[in-house]
């Protein structure tokens, strides 16, 4: 029997790598020791140890056999950090001694550690997560937001409230960076207004690690402190401040850890200064002039664009971007025309602003989009920096998003798995093969296990409905209604994302009177669980969420039309494995690829989509359902109106009559088939192991051998 200090010293070292968040196994070992606290702490294992009463732990410690279940996800730790079998030490030795290094402005790993705001983030989680499974040397490197994006409230109005808690380091999974005499390491750029200053940490995020810039330190002018404070939070100059920490002090943290990374992967275009420190360091190392060193650095670089929309990508001022880089374009001896020409599509035209896409494109020599169709509008949107060059003949070719399966499957389905697909399905879960045994699965079992998904989102929903009004100081029959919201019978519709104007999150919404007779069906009622945040400056996506705070007080709506306030990761998984649809309606093509689907197909939850994004390319017609068939109309309104009415068709004469179309034995039989045809069809490929392993095949590995060849195309 191993002590009590060594029983938490172990918990301790469990809590440290992120690994933990994709284990059931051992996020069930930490709530189990106390759920009350597990559930107060946010599923902060690091402040849950801190708090956890050692007599506490002495009582769980017998009851839970904790020894021997610590010990096993011990071993199983120390065993996966060891692994020399796994695809990367296979196919991608050439990055062992010089990984990729991944950069994006935010990362979404788990709620503990709020440094994203929506899908850009949990994407470059989920990246890291298969990169480290999938054994490719990988390390991130991002910003470390002590206030993360915001917590959301909601006024008794129904209007948005940001709130800025601010994080307490020593509670987070981070550990400070230090240099060789032992104090944390500080890395500094260099600007036209004085020099910016930033220490390191890191995240252990099973064999991959995360760095992060934290500007937070007394070196910094007061203003300079708060830099990194917020994610998305200030104007322009915050913003290039924050994208010049990210990318060159991001590679200044490599170079100070002695990291030579063969490949730099640009996760959208926040971090595209990376590549002109990376030019200045190779023209500082070798002699050779800026055009020879750029092309060098372009030949390494792989940038993903994320944006379908020409208003949404990064653009300063040419002001800006010279009291910032000024001093790394003298180092290169460029003159500040030809600089600032390196941000626009045209070089000659002064009135351009410096765009952080154009920069990337023109600094990398592979680029893709997030799926096929996103690929197509880049495409047309960029032609223009290439001249002459047809549209289809654009550099940008597209990866399709995946998500990281065992982060987003439910501990019941993935017991299932386990049972019908065999225990090492997570490492063939890019194979269809591995899909096609769910065709086995008793159409019962995957209905229960599902019920029981789902009675327990209707739980978590009500607790957090209850824990809104007694916030607000509501009186106590808005509690009791709160708790009894929702219907185990009713087919329940999941609409969470944030609330950007292009998402539409108020279609369903337009026709009250249509929507009525749908939830207040005796027969086949449908109930709708709304969540998201609105960015803090946009007006039109808080009074969405007002409108629909609105509908939920009347009282036909009240127990069927729910919002959930604070969406964030917790809520998210919650959602997707709970409920029986998952709606998006995104105006078409501006979804670029869309995640949260994918999310939901893991757990047997059909996707009723827009033909936009993934869903343009997964959706075969027996798979799910969509919404319109991929139309876009030059006029907004028409294509709104459009895709309202067939929103409203297909979810009236399609989805609703399937599902509540039972046998004698109370089951749906033809939902459930479209429930196993969509693990077949969608979830061998829309997970973060294939997306992972398509870059390296057609990013990194190509760009760490100097290797021609481009993007994948369609
Ligand atoms: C997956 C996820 C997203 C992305 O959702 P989309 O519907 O693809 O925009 C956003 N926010 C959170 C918290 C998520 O988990």
């Amino acid at each position: 029997m191993v002590g009590q200090s060594q029983l938490v010293e172990r918990l301790r070292e469990l809590a440290r790598n992120l690994w933990w968040t994709w284990q059931p196994n051992v996020v069930a070992l930490f709530r189990e020791l106390d759920p009350a606290l597990w559930r107060k702490v946010g599923h902060n294992p690091v402040e849950f140890l801190k708090r956890l009463p050692p007599d506490q732990l002495e009582r769980r410690a017998s009851e839970m056999a904790l020894d021997s279940r610590i010990d096993y996800a011990f071993r199983r730790l120390s065993e996966y950090l060891r692994d020399s079998k796994s695809w990367g030490a296979t196919h991608a030795s050439i990055l062992r001694s010089r990984p990729v290094a991944y950069f994006s402005a935010e990362f979404g790993l788990h709620e503990s550690l709020p440094i994203y705001s929506g899908g850009l983030g949990v994407l470059a989680g989920d990246h890291l997560k298969s990169a480290s499974d999938l054994g490719i040397p990988l390390i991130g490197i991002g910003l470390l937001y002590a206030q993360g994006y915001f917590r959301q409230t909601l006024d008794a109005s129904g209007w948005q409230q940001e709130v800025y808690p601010s994080a307490d380091l020593e509670l987070l999974p981070i550990e400070s960076v230090l240099d060789s005499n032992g104090s944390p390491l500080l890395v500094s750029v260099q600007t036209n207004s004085g020099e910016l200053h930033a220490r390191v940490w890191r995240v252990e995020v099973g064999r991959t690690t995360l760095l992060l810039l934290d500007s937070n330190v007394p070196e910094n002018a007061e203003w300079d402190r708060a830099l990194t404070a917020r994610l998305y939070g200030g104007d322009a100059r915050t913003r290039i401040r924050q994208e010049l920490l990210l990318g060159v002090g991001g590679v200044r943290a490599l170079r100070a850890l002695k990291i030579n990374p063969s490949v730099l992967h640009l996760n959208e275009g926040h971090s595209a200064f990376a590549t002109l420190e990376m030019t200045r360091a190779l023209m500082d190392a070798t002699g050779l002039p800026f055009g020879e060193a750029m092309r060098e650095v372009s030949a390494m670089t792989v940038f993903t664009t994320h944006t379908p929309v020409a208003a949404g990508h990064d653009r300063f001022p040419a002001d800006l971007v010279e009291e910032h880089l000024g001093k790394i374009r003298e180092a290169m001896h460029l003159s500040y025309e030809d600089f600032m020409g390196l941000g626009r599509v045209y070089p000659g035209d002064h009135n351009e602003p410096f765009c952080m896409t154009v920069l990337a494109l023109k600094l990398s020599r592979r680029a893709n989009g997030v799926s096929a169709l996103h690929g197509v509008v880049s495409r047309r949107m960029w032609q223009p920096l290439y001249g002459n060059v047809p549209e289809e003949n654009v550099p940008i070719g597209h990866i399709t998003n995946g998500v990281h399966v065992q982060t987003w499957v439910a501990p019941q389905m993935h017991q299932l798995f386990d049972r019908q697909l065999g225990p090492d399905w997570p490492t063939r879960q890019r194979h269809p093969e591995t899909w096609e045994a769910i065709e086995q699965v008793e159409d019962a079992e995957l209905w229960e296990t599902q019920q029981v998904l789902k009675a327990r989102l209707i739980n978590f929903v009500r607790m957090r409905l209850a824990a809104q009004a007694r916030r607000r100081d509501e009186p106590d029959e808005s509690i009791d209604r709160a708790m009894q919201a929702l219907d185990l019978g009713a087919l329940t519709i999941g609409f969470a994302r944030r609330f950007a104007t292009y998402k539409r999150a108020g279609l369903i919404l337009q026709d009250v009177e249509r929507l009525l007779k749908l939830v207040g069906s005796i027969e086949r009622p449908i109930q709708i669980i709304f969540g998201g945040k609105a960015h803090p400056e946009d007006r039109m996506g808080k009074e969405l969420i007002q409108n629909i705070v609105r509908l939920t007080k009347q009282d036909p709506f009240g127990s069927r039309i729910v919002f959930v306030e604070d969406y964030d990761m917790h809520v998210a998984r919650q959602l997707v494995q709970g409920v029986d649809v998952w709606m998006n309606n995104p105006r078409r093509p501006q979804e670029a690829s869309g995640t949260s689907g994918e999310k939901a197909v893991l757990n047997a939850a059909l996707n009723f989509s827009i033909l936009d994004g993934w869903w343009a390319e997964a959706y075969d017609g027996a798979n799910g359902f969509s919404i319109g068939v991929g139309q876009t109309h030059a006029v907004p309104s028409v294509q709104d109106q459009r895709d309202y009415e067939s929103l409203v068709e297909t979810l009236t004469n399609e989805v609703i009559p399937l599902y509540f179309d039972r046998d004698a034995t109370g089951l749906p039989r033809g939902w459930i088939a479209r429930q196993k045809h969509a693990f077949r069809t969608l979830a061998w490929r829309f997970n973060a192991d294939r997306m992972v392993m398509d870059y390296a095949w057609n990013g990194y590995l190509p760009a760490a051998g100097g290797l021609s060849c481009q993007m994948p195309r369609t």
